[in-house]
């Protein structure tokens, strides 16, 4: 077994290799950027090597860099974690060539694979069915125009060198062959250098479903089931499931098998995800094969039982996969979502900052439940413009698929984000909607069920008597502090008032009364909310702190809360309002004051995120259309197009390319 490996990667990713090196007894060597000088996975490890500025291609892209590291520490192996060189064979080639060992497949099975052409057709000779449609390059649109008609629409334009849902288009018509060709062909060449296109049939209704492979260097492969990702947005996976709801049992033997084939034809070796697409009539499709650990691995991990990186490492040096197929069984279920630093309600704009606060849920192996949190931040840290804006990967177990949804509802509620925005109130969203609980997916979940993007559902009756009796509850508290401050007076009696008032949001007056009893210090509550019935509220919660955990009527909750001017803003489940408790004297009153209006920003384009202006493409006079591009800002890594939302005139352009610009800065001004 190596004595030392190093880990070329960053994040959460970083830290999870070396959480099972370290169990395994193997010291760590971390790798860092500038940017990176104080991470999690910096600490975490043995030693820690400094390989350059916060840009990737001069960082965690530079083989010469690495392979430095490697010579410079003494590390047997390298794992590349995934994305930056996982899937690079000339760093694997180089590194073997020196004399290192690579934590993954031989370069000709990472070649092989890499090429969505080629490993399509490598796939069909292994026996393994493919999405039809044309093997061949698509040379010019009316090229384009030709194979798609004759493949039947819808089809998909796909770059073969893709990679991160980036490169594809759909084309119902051909219209949109065409002109999908050309965008697809112009995203691949900026993406990836490679701007080969090819076309298949668009299956309908699909869901993205894709088997974990393990083979090692004596010819055995085997199969860890299935995990289901398709919850995505813009082809990009958000939160994973296994097993996958949609399967029977044959079917997932059929597609293991084929899997398994595959990962043979390519003597593959290390663990692997061979990804497929599925109909509604259950026929799936080869996709793609990533030779990596894919992001979603902990869900296989948390139903077999086996540590994937773990197996990597003991087959990189040189050991005989130490499990059978007829040995791995798939127990309980696990669900995993991705919390990404991005505004769900400002459709999904990164969002970077400092943490200023983080404090994930426990992880726990409680009852039968566990949570598990692949994380690479910490408190104070900041989430950089540089990587991947993702913060964390939760993750939870449980005997059966509602269970473990529900174990991740509830996490995601004792989860504490600030000083960023997060997708937080989304996951948890949807982990409500019925129609993922009932498992009745595809991969257009997010773009039909959200077809405007997300705001927070409203709360429901039962939701609105939760959120107002914990605003009651924290009030009441915050009232007792201030009277026991040092020096005041109390103002009465010590007796608490029975009828309140609370506002949620700008006009929603919700009566709520104390039902019985003078309570002093109000950690229980007996309350009834409107026209409700009588609540029992308990819980130690303290003012400043970000999460009031209690019970309700017996049910368990975990309510964000932070304080707002006179009131708290409070989110649960997804669900989210700002509420302010008063007498209802002060109600009334409160009933007749004007309510402040926010500026109006409709005839301005405000900088969505802190970033760099790339370009402004109109100026001062021009009339433009609503849909025409205005400018490109890069932040983290990605150029967001800002387009015009309506007809209108540019009156002034505040901003020039090369400027770096704060959230909501003005950019340009209409008329
Ligand atoms: P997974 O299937 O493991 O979820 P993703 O498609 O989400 O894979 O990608 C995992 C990571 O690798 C992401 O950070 C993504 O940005 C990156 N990535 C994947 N493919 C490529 C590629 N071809 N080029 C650059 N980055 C990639
Ligand atoms: P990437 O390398 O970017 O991960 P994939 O080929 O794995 O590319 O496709 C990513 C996603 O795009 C899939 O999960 C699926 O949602 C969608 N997709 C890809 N090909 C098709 C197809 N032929 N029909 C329908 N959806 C597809
Ligand atoms: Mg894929």
């Amino acid at each position: 077994m190596f004595k030392k490996i190093l880990i070329a990667n960053r994040g959460e990713i970083a830290c999870r290799v070396m959480r099972t090196a370290q169990r395994m007894g193997i010291a760590t060597v971390a790798v860092y950027s500038e940017a990176d000088a104080d991470a999690v996975h910096v600490e975490m490890a043995d030693e820690a090597v400094a390989i350059g500025p916060a840009a990737a291609s001069q960082s965690y892209l530079s083989t010469e860099r690495i392979l430095a590291a490697c010579r410079e520490t003494g590390a047997e192996a390298v794992h590349p974690g995934y994305g930056f060189l996982s899937e690079n064979a000339d760093f694997c080639e180089t590194l073997e060539a020196a004399g290192f060992v690579f934590i993954g497949p031989k370069p000709k099975a990472i070649r092989a694979m890499g090429d969505k052409i080629t490993s399509k057709k490598i796939a069909a000779e292994a026996g393994v069915s493919t999405v039809p449609g044309f093997m061949g390059l698509i040379e010019d649109a009316d090229h384009a125009a030709k194979i798609a008609a004759g493949i039947g629409y819808p089809v998909m334009l796909k770059a073969s060198a893709g990679g991160g849902g980036k490169g594809m288009r759909v084309a119902f018509n051909e219209q949109e062959a065409r002109d999908g060709f050309a965008r697809a062909k112009s995203e691949a060449a900026s993406s990836f250098g490679d701007d080969r296109i090819f076309i298949e049939k668009f299956i309908e209704e699909p869901r993205h479903i894709e088997i974990q492979v393990l083979g090692d260097a004596f010819g055995h492969s085997i199969h860890l089931g299935e995990r289901e990702c398709s919850i995505q947005r813009r082809n990009q996976k958000i939160i994973e499931e296994a097993p996958s709801p949609f399967l029977d049992e044959a079917t997932r033997q059929a597609m293991g098998a084929e899997a398994v084939a595959l990962a043979k034809a390519v003597d593959y070796q290390g663990a692997g995800t061979v990804e497929f697409i599925v109909d509604k009539d259950r026929n799936f499709y080869f996709l793609e094969m990533n030779t990596r650990l894919q992001v979603e691995h902990p869900v296989t991990e948390l139903v077999t039982g086996i540590d994937l990186v773990e197996e990597m490492i003991r087959i990189a040096a040189g050991e005989k996969l130490r499990i059978a197929q007829g040995e791995v069984k798939l127990t309980g279920w696990a669900v995993e979502s991705r919390l990404y630093a991005e505004d769900p309600v400002r459709n999904f704009l990164p969002s970077i900052g400092r943490l200023a606060r983080y404090r994930p849920p426990e992880e726990q192996r409680r009852g039968d439940i566990v949570v598990r949190n692949d994380t690479g931040v910490a408190e104070g840290l900041e989430i950089s413009m540089f990587y991947d804006p993702m913060i964390a990967k939760l993750v939870t177990w449980a005997p059966d698929r509602l269970a473990a949804i529900d174990a991740m509802s509830d996490a995601l509620d004792r989860f504490v984000i600030d000083g960023i925005e997060h997708n937080i109130p989304f996951l948890a969203a949807i982990m409500r909607h019925p129609r993922w609980r009932e498992g009745r997916l595809s991969t257009g979940f997010i773009a039909e069920e959200y077809p405007q993007g997300f705001a927070p559902p409203p709360p429901s009756e039962d939701e609105r008597a939760v959120l107002c009796a914990v605003a009651l509850a924290v009030e009441l508290l915050r009232r007792d502090r201030l009277d026991r401050l040092p020096g005041r007076l109390r103002p009465h009696s010590g007796k608490i008032a029975r009828q309140w008032m609370v506002r949620l949001g700008e006009d929603d007056y919700v009566p709520v009364a104390i039902a019985e009893g003078a309570i002093a210090v109000p950690t229980e509550l007996k309350v009834s909310i409107g026209e409700g019935a009588i609540l029992d509220v308990l819980s130690s919660w303290r003012p400043g702190e970000p999460i009031w955990r209690g019970s309700i009527s017996g049910r368990e909750v975990a309510v964000q809360v932070r304080p707002v001017l006179g009131g708290v803003r409070l989110s649960w489940q997804g669900v989210a309002a700002t509420a302010h408790v008063m007498p209802p004297r002060i109600a009334e009153l409160d009933r007749l004051m004007p309510v402040r209006k926010a500026p109006d920003t409709s005839k301005m384009l405000l900088c969505p995120m802190p970033g760099l202006v790339v370009s402004i493409a109109v100026s001062e006079g021009q009339e433009v259309k609503a849909g025409e591009i205005l400018a490109v800002v890069e932040a983290m890594k990605m150029e967001n197009v800002l387009r015009a939302e309506r007809d209108c005139t540019v009156a002034s352009v505040n901003a020039a390319p090369g400027d770096s610009l704060a959230v909501d800065a003005v950019i340009m001004e209409f008329a």
